[in-house]
């Protein structure tokens, strides 16, 4: 089969490699340019982590860990209010798992296909017509026929607006926007991600691969969650984070102005994750926010899933595509529950509130309460079929 595979991210690439290994086609559209540009730390464990162990680019990614052991939460001093260390964060998540700048996941995936699959970077598609292929016209007005197309575009995906319709309809927002960007290693802060909560906002920093650059992430509540134009994301959030302590005065001033990545928590639930010839993977169809730690891992499921279905079921695309939905939406929506429940008490709106989470962090994050923790972020790789899809 040909498969047009809209998106070289995580899921887009991973779908591609094994679709590859199935003995398909998969031609891949990627609108940036070719590349890692910016980007942000990922945990990366479960399912996501044994796929990259089939694919055998754990030890590439294992090369460029986060210089992060452990995540400390401070007060507005610096002190030290509670602390997860690298043994109990493996007994939570029960398994190694890493580090990981989610652009070293992107280069070392599109590495593993690089010479295999065709990448068309700086492209997109314009429209979709579907009949008995998909006939698909390309934001250069070039047009192209191919058997099935994946959409593995992300949360905004361009294929879903296409094949399903508007965002609108499937987008739930959790109430936060997030932003981040890189800094220098500020204040002598050492290789602890540490994380700072005040009512309603939150700043996080913490150290990349890349000695002497942090990332400074900031998350916070957002009652009206809406698109900021990228040239105003920087004064929006001086204005939300004004009169805030800790590093954050120091951490804003140095926001980029033209490049600050900044998005609301949103996911996305549908009916259906298929139409016709078109199948969507990844973010774009069960975003989960990074509030559940486990975007990446299952976007790498939905693409190693999709190719294992439509190897299995070589001419009959529609049972692929079911076969695949009926695997992985139960995971998808239970982990999306959960991220919900965990992101109504992530920022505390009230002081009280953020007293009573900073009491419960020092209670829990202890070896004696890994299981509990393990309810919440726990992540093992039960989705995986025993045998790989080649
Ligand atoms: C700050 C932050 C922290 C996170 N932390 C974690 C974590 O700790 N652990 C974890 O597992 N997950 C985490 N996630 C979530 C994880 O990054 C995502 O769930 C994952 O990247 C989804 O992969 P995807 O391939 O579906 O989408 P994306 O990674 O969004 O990739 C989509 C790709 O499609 C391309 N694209 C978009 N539109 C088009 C178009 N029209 N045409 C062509 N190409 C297009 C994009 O350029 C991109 O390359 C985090 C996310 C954020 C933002």
């Amino acid at each position: 089969m040909r498969v047009l595979v809209s998106g070289g991210g995580v899921a887009g690439l991973t779908c591609a490699y094994w679709l590859d290994q199935a003995g398909h086609t998969p031609v891949v559209v990627e609108r940036g340019q070719a590349g890692p540009l910016g980007g942000y730390g990922i945990d990366f464990s479960g399912t996501g982590y044994d796929i990259a162990q089939r694919m055998g680019i754990l030890g590439r990614l294992a090369e460029r860990p986060l210089r992060s052991d452990s995540i400390a939460y401070v007060d507005a001093s610096g002190r030290v209010v509670g602390r997860l260390d690298r043994p109990l964060a493996e007994k939570v998540l029960r398994g190694p798992y890493l580090a990981l700048m989610h652009t070293t996941l992107e280069a070392v995936l599109a590495d593993a296909v690089r010479d295999r699959v065709e990448v068309r970077h700086r492209q997109s598609i314009a429209e979709v017509e579907q009949d008995n292929g998909v006939l698909v016209t390309f934001a250069d007005g070039t047009q192209e026929e191919f058997d099935v197309l994946v959409g593995a575009d992300g949360v905004h995906s361009r294929t879903r607006e296409l094949a399903f319709g508007a965002e609108s309809q499937w987008a739930r927002h959790l109430g936060l926007t997030m932003a981040c960007y890189p800094v220098p290693d500020i204040a002598g802060l050492t290789d602890v991600r540490t994380h700072f909560a005040e009512p309603g906002r939150q700043t996080v920093l913490y150290p990349t691969d890349n000695v002497g650059t942090s990332i400074a992430l900031f998350l916070y509540r957002d009652s009206a969650p809406h698109h900021v134009a990228r040239a105003e994301r920087a004064a929006r959030l001086r204005t939300i984070y004004t009169g805030s302590r800790w590093h954050t005065p120091e951490l804003l001033a140095h926001a980029p102005d033209d490049d600050l990545f900044m998005d609301t928590l949103t996911q996305i639930e549908m009916p259906r994750w298929h139409v016709g010839r078109v199948a969507l993977i990844g973010d774009a169809c069960g975003a989960l926010t990074l509030a559940s730690a486990q975007g990446a891992s299952l976007a790498m499921a939905g693409g190693y899933l999709l190719a294992e279905a439509l190897a299995k079921h070589l001419h009959d695309h529609a049972a692929a595509f079911a076969a695949y939905e009926a695997r992985l939406r139960p995971v998808v929506t239970r982990r999306q529950r959960r991220t919900r429940s965990l992101a109504r008490s992530l920022v505390p709106a009230t002081h009280a509130g953020h007293e009573f989470q900073r009491a419960i962090a020092r209670l829990i994050l202890r070896e004696n309460c890994a299981s509990l923790l393990r309810r919440g972020f726990g992540n093992t790789s039960t989705i995986l079929p025993t045998t790989p899809v080649r």
